[in-house]
């Protein structure tokens, strides 16, 4: 969808910190982390919501947050998708957040060393 700013990332239009892509999946860092290393999962079909997204482009949502939470070390995060305004969905372009719980010892906590 031209005006999808997640669109516009798969595309390679607007840049991102890629983590893994495959055919049908993208995930990369988020702009605006709630704790380092927390990532976006996205179909690269475009949907709005998780039920206008087909079947077969969801399966590898959550084996790759589970990849990505194994992969940042930490014990503690939360896997999490927003659908609708009111249940604080801000893009709407399905995504899965993966978001390490932060360590008040590092302060901004476990993530990736590019961070
Ligand atoms: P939502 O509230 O579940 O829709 O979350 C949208 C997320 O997308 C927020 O955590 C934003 O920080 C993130 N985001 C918005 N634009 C970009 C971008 O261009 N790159 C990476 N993350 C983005």
């Amino acid at each position: 969808m031209a005006s999808c700013i997640f669109c516009k990332i798969i595309k390679g239009d607007i840049p991102c910190f890629k983590l893994y892509e495959s055919e049908k999946t993208l995930a990369f860092l988020d702009i605006n982390p709630l704790s380092r290393g927390h990532a976006l999962v996205i179909p690269k079909f475009h949907g709005e919501k998780l039920t206008d997204i087909p079947d077969d482009h969801l399966t590898e949502l959550l084996p790759i947050a589970k990849k990505l939470a194994l992969a940042t070390g930490a014990n503690e995060y939360n896997i999490l998708q927003n659908n609708g305004r009111g249940a604080h969905q801000e893009v709407d372009h399905v995504h899965f957040h993966m978001i390490p719980k932060p360590n008040p010892e590092e302060g901004l906590g476990i993530g990736w060393p590019q961070q």
